[in-house]
């Protein structure tokens, strides 16, 4: 999509610390982490939200998750625990409209969810 931040990192359009890349999903680290460890894992192909991901789309979101699993315990993250959070919307803190999920870690993270 046009505009969107996260499809120009797809296209190589805009530079970005990748740390995975298959051909459905890339894993870079976030530009303003806040934690040792934050990770953004996205698809390649544009979907606005989780609010509105399209039933076909259930296995991609689930090899999302897979693979942010799996970077979290490369990152050594896991053994001690980690956050793996989406958010959809203005309200739910949604600030690019490109569906992705944090991977936090690396420090105690507070128990408050918003
Ligand atoms: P949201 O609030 O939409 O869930 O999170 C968007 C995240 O994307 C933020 O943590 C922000 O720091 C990160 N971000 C925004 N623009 C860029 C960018 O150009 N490069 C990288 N690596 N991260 C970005
Ligand atoms: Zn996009």
């Amino acid at each position: 999509m046009e505009d969107c931040v996260f499809c120009k990192i797809v296209k190589g359009e805009i530079p970005c610390d990748k740390v995975y890349e298959d051909d459905q999903i890339i894993v870079f680290n976030d530009i303003h982490p806040q934690a040792p460890v934050h990770l953004l894992v996205i698809p390649k192909k544009h979907i606005k939200s989780i609010a509105v991901m399209n039933e076909k789309d259930v296995a991609l979101v689930g090899q999302m998750v897979n693979i942010a699993t799996r970077i979290a315990a490369a990152a050594g993250i896991s053994a001690k625990g980690f956050r793996l959070v989406t958010n959809s919307g203005e309200e739910g803190g949604q600030v690019v409209p490109h569906l992705h999920w944090h991977i936090l870690g690396g420090r105690q993270l507070s128990g408050e969810l918003g």
